[in-house]
Parts: structure tokens; sequence; C-alpha cells
């Protein structure tokens, strides 16, 4: 029932321990698991995950200026431009080694509206300006400016679809049809009210 997401748990969450916590975040808003396992990534796969157009390039060098401003810190001494496509060039390039360098745990959820689900309780892109109660902002600091002085993209823990579109697309990259499982969560019942599950008075 609803949508399906594609979430990988990316190597800094599982080095840090956080892979348990993070998945009973998503397991106790009701989501559905119905794939998951550990993988080291190769390029070839996140040449098959990541779509890099220009406009999402653009999209990253975006958002790190936004998020440099908020931080109170000049784009320009950070990341050598104020160019957003440039910028976004150089964030993918390190992008891959951070998620080769260690193991990654892909997920698929399932559940109602699952693709915006997921990217609320995910949060922002960039922790230090992530909200509080969300995975990112609760669970590191990494800023956009701190990332860059050291070399490499936003340790953010966790990735998440963007829309149902790329999560069909990222599913696809990750499992194969056999590996996504069909089952029944004994709440769904209560969720979703099932017949068996919902009350009738005393005598009725
Ligand atoms: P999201 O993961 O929130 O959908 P994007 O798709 O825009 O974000 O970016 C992909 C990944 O690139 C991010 O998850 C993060 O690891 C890295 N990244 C994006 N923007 C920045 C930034 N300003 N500084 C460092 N790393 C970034």
């Amino acid at each position: 029932m609803g949508e399906r997401t594609l979430v990988l748990i990316k190597p800094d969450a599982v080095q840090r321990g956080l892979m348990g916590e993070i998945i009973t975040r998503f397991e106790k808003c009701g989501l559905k698991i119905v794939a998951a396992k550990l993988v080291m990534a190769t390029r070839e796969k996140l040449d098959g995950h990541f779509h890099a157009t220009d406009e999402w390039l653009r999209g990253i060098g975006v958002k790190t200026t936004e998020g440099c401003r908020k931080d109170g810190v000049d784009v320009e001494d950070v990341m050598g431009t104020t160019n957003p496509l440039e910028i976004g060039t150089k964030i993918m390039g390190q992008l891959y080694d951070y998620l080769m360098s260690g193991p990654m745990v892909v997920l698929v959820l399932q559940g109602i509206h699952a693709v915006n689900a997921v990217r609320k309780k995910v949060g922002y892109t960039i922790p230090s300006i992530a909200e509080p109660g969300t995975i990112r902002g609760d669970f590191s600091i990494s800023s956009a400016d701190l990332a860059n002085v050291v070399g490499s993209p936003s340790r953010n823990l966790v990735h998440a679809s963007s829309s149902v579109a790329d999560a069909k697309l990222e599913i696809v990259n990750w499992f194969k049809d056999n590996e996504i499982i069909q089952w029944e969560k004994i709440d769904e019942g209560i969720m979703f009210v099932h017949g068996e599950y919902t009350q009738t008075k005393k005598g009725d």
C-alpha cells in the first residue's frame, strides 16, 4: 500500500553505530521495510544511483551557497567559486569517495506518502542547519564550511529518494525484483483499520 522509497544509510552512520537507531525511526512511524542489505558501493552502482545532470549539480551548488550563508561563511572562501554548477561538480567528485569509504545499508521502505514522509524525517541536506527531530538534525552537526574545509561532502548519514520517479529508478539500481518482499505487518490492520481489528461494543 502507498509508495516505496529508497534509503541509503551512509558509511558514516554505519561506522558510528547508528544504523539501528535510524532504522528504528522508520519502523516506529509505521513504514514497512520491504528490502534491506549491507553493501560496499562500487563506482558503477553509484553511477546508476545518481543521474548527475547539470540541473541536479546546480541544485547542490545552490544549497551549498544557502548553507554557507546560514552558517555565516563566505561560499567563495570555502568553495573557491560562487558558480553553483562548479560547486555542485566539486562536491559530486567527493561524494563517490565518501559513499565508497565503508559499508552502507540499503533499504526500501513502503508506506503512505513514503517518499515525502521519509525526506521529512531525514531532514535538510546540511546537518548543522537541519531541524532538530530529524535524523540529520539529531545525529550530526556537520556544516557546509567544515565539509568543504576538510574536502568532503557533508557527512549527513542518510540518503532518501527525492521523488516517486527517482525512487523507482533507485530501487531498480540496488535490488532485483525477487529481493523485494511482500509481507503484512501486524499493525497494518490497526493503522489501516482492517475489519478484524475494529472494535465493536459488547453485545453488538
Ligand atoms: P539530499 O541528500 O538532501 O537529497 P543532494 O541530493 O542535494 O542532497 O546532495 C547529495 C549529497 O551531496 C548530500 O546528501 C551530501 O552528502 C552532499 N552535499 C550536498 N550539498 C552539500 C554541501 N553544500 N556541502 C557538502 N556536501 C554536500
